[in-house]
């Protein structure tokens, strides 16, 4: 082997994927690639005179400081294969596999577009180009790193060669980093660039930094040193280390600016990095608090990160002596992603030690929209916008809304109104009963974007959460804070009902004057309960309170020879024979005649409800249910009424009121429901609020009982946008 051969490279490459990539499997793969490439590769030499392989080890190498996956690194070391060394794409596939080949052929494709640098507007279909013919994220990064490479080794090239690479490299590629975010690469590509396009200018900026170096140095060091203090006094972790600017970000300062190099404010960075977000709001304010910011200049990319995923704040202060310094300060991970861009992003939101064909699942889904090559022939699209899409839908996992106040809120993609207002507060979540998105009034489950102002309405006199927001929200958060909800309610509503029916209980003995203690918990409820296949006491009272179980069939076995009867006293009442009616109504009062009675009008009661007879001046007996509130003053003229089980089919009118967030097809979505409910609709009327958001809808429904009443309001509640069905009581 050439003793140029690249021991040190090879080195190094092992020790930097050993620091993270943990499987034996992976090392092993990188290795066999390095082997393989080193014998295809064989007594080729570079325009410098070293062997070729030099030039992969070093890709490799770089790749490994972005932390790629090992296949990435593998068709780094590979990428020259196909092409240069005449190697069939089968005999690859067999040596390694059919994804590794993959990617080599892509890097081996792009390597043979011919970019022509004339105008600006070719630079830009270059770009695009590129990224389409890539297909895979991992192809344009190890594409960038080959050209990094390239750069790095660009003195060989003959003049003509160097301009034309170093032209394209700034055109097409840098900007391609940049977009990613991967500002190391980017940043090393364009002062190479620089360097070789206008050597003129690199030197003149070159020699204006290093002439004000030490001074700068100086500043820079004391600067560093007196803010340690103040922040080593707060007791917060940090690093901090100053920066130097590179050389073409200052030249282009100049440039389009059109400042003088004094006047380039941030040519003093210093970068403070720390353990999280609070620390770097707290760093923040120890330094406003000494020294003076410059206003303006504070910028908030943590609340506001930029579309290629950075994250840091900035601001620019003036130092003792009058110097300028611009402080960026963010966390190890912002640092990173700063740095690595998309490479970092993923190892963030994935960890290092995902599976290959996870990895492949989650990039290939990441890339989707790649396939979709159409979007390419709309030539009015400009770089910038398919560089947009390629952000926003690939590499930006969340959205960032804001209320109406401007405060910032990242949500998950695909989050909708309802996660918002669950992130702002719980109690926010649960009484949320409209959402107003940039001005205008949208169903709650309507997706988020970034971008968009949220304001949710709110009512005291909501419902609360129900099962349908589950299937609305994103967020686990909201998820749990909703099913939190719907058990505490369901519990609370068990106990309560229990309560309920133990009271039904102790007052129908009461009123029939029989002795508590013989009932409750007696040996002869027990084997009534028994009979009903009811297990325990809790279950029974339950039971009474829903009505699954009738009292009165409790009582009659209870009290076996007794009448259901007994205990009425209504002869004084009525002053006649207790006989018993069967009237339309379906309701049965011992002592009237069934002409008599009729249902109120204002509660509509239907079978199943709990009722209360009203003996009305001339119109015999009112039917009202127990709760209306048109009897509660009138204890002395109420009577006991039953419904009479023998009368079935009966149909009963309900009014029912029922409010929802306004949308189209709202009521025949509502009459649909009640249709396939099988219950009958004898009106409906629906109009909406001058908040021009509530919907309030009075409908008169006809059902055959309180079970089939139940079936229906729940299934009303169950169409999107309802917020409440109650019967109405006029
Ligand atoms: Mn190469």
């Amino acid at each position: 082997m050439s003793d140029r051969y690249d021991h040190l490279g090879v080195e190094a490459l092992l020790k930097s994927v050993n620091t993270y990539i943990t499987n034996p499997a992976h090392i092993l793969l990188i290795e066999k690639a390095l082997l393989y490439a080193t014998e295809k590769h064989e007594g080729q030499v570079r325009k410098s005179g070293e062997p070729y392989i030099n030039h992969l080890i070093q890709v490799a190498l770089i790749l490994s400081t972005l932390k790629v996956g090992p296949k990435t690194i593998t068709a780094g070391l590979l990428h020259d294969v196909l092409e240069d060394c005449g190697v069939p794409r089968e005999e690859m596939v067999k040596a390694f596999d059919e994804e590794v080949t993959t990617l080599v052929e892509s890097v081996t494709k792009i390597g043979n577009i011919e970019f022509k640098d004339e105008k600006e507007y070719l630079a830009v279909n270059h770009r695009k180009i590129f990224i389409a013919m890539a297909k895979d994220i991992r192809v344009i990064l190890i594409k960038l790193v080959d050209r990094l490479h390239n750069m790095r080794t660009l003195k060989y090239m003959s003049p003509e060669k160097q301009k034309k690479i170093a032209s394209e490299t700034l055109e097409v590629y840098a900007p391609i980093a940049h977009r990613l975010g991967i500002s190391e690469i980017k940043n090393e590509l364009e002062d190479l660039s620089f360097f070789y396009l206008y050597p003129d200018k690199y030197y003149e900026v070159a020699q204006m930094v290093e002439l004000r170096k030490i001074e700068r140095d100086k500043q820079v060091e004391t600067m560093i040193h007196d803010i340690s203090e103040v922040l080593t006094q707060q007791n917060i972790q940090f690093r901090i280390f100053g920066r130097s600017k590179h050389l073409y970000s200052i030249y282009k300062k100049m440039t389009t600016k059109s400042k003088r190099f004094e006047e380039i404010l941030d040519l003093n960075a210093i970068r403070i990095v720390t353990k999280n977000e609070l620390n770097c709001y707290e760093i923040l304010g120890h330094i406003h608090a000494n020294y003076r910011p410059i206003p303006g200049r504070l910028k908030d990319y943590i609340a506001m990160p930029k579309m290629n995923m950075y994250q840091s704040l900035h601001t620019t202060i003036v130092g003792p002596e009058g110097s300028i310094f611009e402080v960026q300060i963010r966390t190890e991970m912002m640092d990173d992603i700063a740095e690595k861009g998309v490479a970092a992003h993923w190892r963030y939101k994935e960890g290092v030690k995902r599976s290959q064909p996870q990895e492949q699942k989650e990039i290939e889904d990441k890339l989707g929209w790649f396939k979709d090559l159409g979007m390419l022939t709309d030539e009015s699209e400009s770089a910038g916008e398919y560089m947009d899409i390629l952000t926003h839908d690939v590499f930006e996992a969340n959205v960032y809304v804001m209320s109406p106040k401007g405060r910032v809120i990242d949500l998950p993609n695909g989050s909708t109104p309802l996660d918002f207002a669950y992130r702002i507060h719980t109690e926010i979540g649960h009484s949320t009963v409209g959402a107003i998105v940039n001005n205008t009034m949208v169903p709650l489950n309507t997706v988020l974007k970034t971008g968009d102002v949220v304001q949710i309405k709110t009512s005291k006199q909501s419902n609360g959460p129900s099962e349908d927001w589950l299937k609305i929200v994103k967020t686990s958060h909201a998820r749990s804070k909703i099913k939190g909800f719907l058990q505490h309610k369901e519990l609370e509503d068990r106990a309560e009902f229990i309560t309920k029916g133990h009271q039904m209980f102790i007052d129908e003995l009461k009123r029939r004057d029989l002795d508590e203690k013989e009932y409750v918990n007696s040996k002869r409820l027990d084997s009534v309960l028994s009979h009903f296949a009811v297990s325990n006491d809790n279950d029974f009272y339950y039971a009474l309170a829903v009505k699954s179980l009738s009292l009165a069939a409790v009582m009659e076995k209870l009290t076996t020879k007794r009448s259901i009867l007994d205990g009425f006293n209504l002869e004084k009442l009525f002053k006649q024979p207790a006989k018993r009616s069967i009237s339309k109504s379906g309701i049965r009062v011992a002592g009237v005649d069934s002409m008599m009675i009729s249902l109120a009008g204002c509660c509509s009661p239907v079978p199943g409800d709990e009722i209360v007879g009203f003996i009305s001046k001339g119109q015999g007996v009112k039917v009202h249910r127990k709760d209306c509130p048109n009897i509660k003053n009138e204890a002395k003229r109420l009577i006991d009424v039953i419904w009479d089980e023998t009368v079935t089919e009966g149909k009963y009118d309900v009014k029912l009121f029922i409010t929802a967030t306004d949308r189209s097809f709202l009521v025949s979505d509502l009459v649909t429901v009640l249709s396939q409910c099988k219950a009958g609709m004898n009106s409906i009327n629906s109009s909406v609020l001058d908040d021009k958001i509530t919907a309030i809808t009075n409908v008169t429904v006809v059902v055959n009982d309180a079970e089939h009443l139940k079936v229906v309001i729940a299934n009303l509640r169950k169409v999107p946008n309802v917020l409440s069905v109650e019967r109405s009581i006029k």
